[in-house]
């Protein structure tokens, strides 16, 4: 291996980003913003609480800290009510895409957290798109939209959702399931995956790092709802026959080797480098970067490269991952995946002269 890649070089690669939660881009500006505009009062705790706290290397102390984590965060996102607040919570994380070099995004949403308040599943989806709109024509950044189940909720609300989302079907690319993982496996959810596959919807779906029963989650995702990606799915690692199985279907992983104040430096980036030595299809994404002190794109991956002592290659083979797992068609992928060889090549030259 060459130099640790440098952040010219990572600024300038063409990206992907595969798992990110738009409301997860929420920013403390943005959230005063919106309350003041829909008249809600919002103590200051609410603003000020939402810190992701350090990790302790506790199994039990991680999971509590976590769903603390968790519920602030739906509790913040009640300030946004109108089609405009999630237009604008779009735009300014497609701008972040922008900045970051972000060419293609497949932006994650969360339905219930909204229209359980009573906001119109149409404004949500009016908003993202007004965004989308735009981000296509004057940023130059593709994007779909991946709908995702609240797993703590019960069946029949992600049924409803399903449901809700019916007049919206073109406009919503996939369906995911996210939040609390303990005591919600991903099988309770087998007839909306079912329902949502004869749709024509693509499936993923989180498996979150070191959770209860974290391999028995990943085999159902594998072999009972059947998805094409797995949301984090590290402990794939814990057992090899789900290794091969996840091989041989090709399913893509998108790890978020984020890190939280007080962490030290990113988390799992060995995990995630032992996933590539087995040849499974690994992406890398920031999932909150409104929450994480990971941040957007470009300072996730500095530090990540960093971390692993990568050089440029290993940095641009993971950005290909990215692109090889999108849901895109091959011709669209070729592109893009041209464009990040061109771009390396590029910068190969540079360096030899
Ligand atoms: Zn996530």
């Amino acid at each position: 291996m060459g130099m640790v890649a440098t952040a010219e070089f990572i600024a300038g690669l063409p990206k992907a980003e595969l798992h990110l939660h738009i409301e997860g881009t929420l920013s403390v500006e943005m959230k005063r913003r919106f309350a003041v505009r829909n008249k809600l009062s919002l103590g200051d705790a609410s603003f000020a609480s939402l810190q992701v706290p350090e990790g302790s290397g506790d199994q039990a102390l991680d999971i509590q800290q976590y769903k603390m984590f968790l519920a602030l965060y739906f509790e913040g996102l009640k300030v946004m009510q109108t089609d405009q607040d999630f237009y604008e919570l779009a735009l300014e994380y497609f701008r972040q895409c922008r900045t970051n070099n972000i060419v293609y995004a497949e932006v994650s949403f969360d339905p219930q957290a909204h229209t359980d308040r009573g906001v119109p599943f149409g404004a949500v989806i009016e908003g993202l798109g007004a965004a989308q709109k735009i981000a296509r024509e004057a940023l130059g950044i593709e994007s779909q939209l991946i709908m995702c189940i609240n797993r703590d909720l019960t069946l029949e609300s992600a049924v409803n959702m399903l449901e809700a989302a019916c007049p919206y079907r073109d406009k919503i690319a996939g369906l995911g399931l996210d939040n609390v993982e303990d005591g919600h496996p991903p099988n309770k959810f087998q007839t909306v995956y079912d329902a949502a596959r004869d749709q024509g919807y693509r499936l993923t779906a989180h498996c979150d790092v070191d959770m209860v029963n974290a391999r028995e989650h990943i085999r159902q995702c594998i072999h009972d709802i059947k998805v094409e990606r797995i949301d984090h799915g590290i402990n794939v690692l814990d057992d090899h026959s789900l290794v091969g199985a996840a091989t041989e279907r090709n399913i893509h992983f998108t790890a978020c080797p984020t890190w939280r104040k007080g962490d030290p430096k990113p988390r799992r980036v060995d995990r995630i480098e032992r996933m590539r030595g087995l040849g499974l299809s690994v992406s890398l994404n920031s999932d909150d970067p409104g929450y994480f002190a990971s941040g957007y794109m470009n300072h996730m991956l500095n530090a990540v490269a960093a971390t692993g002592r990568w050089d440029n290659s290993v940095v641009a083979d993971y950005v290909k991952e990215a692109f090889a797992g999108a849901w895109i068609d091959d011709e669209r992928r070729a592109v893009y995946i041209r464009r990040v060889d061109d771009y390396v090549a590029a910068s190969d030259t540079q360096c030899a002269t």
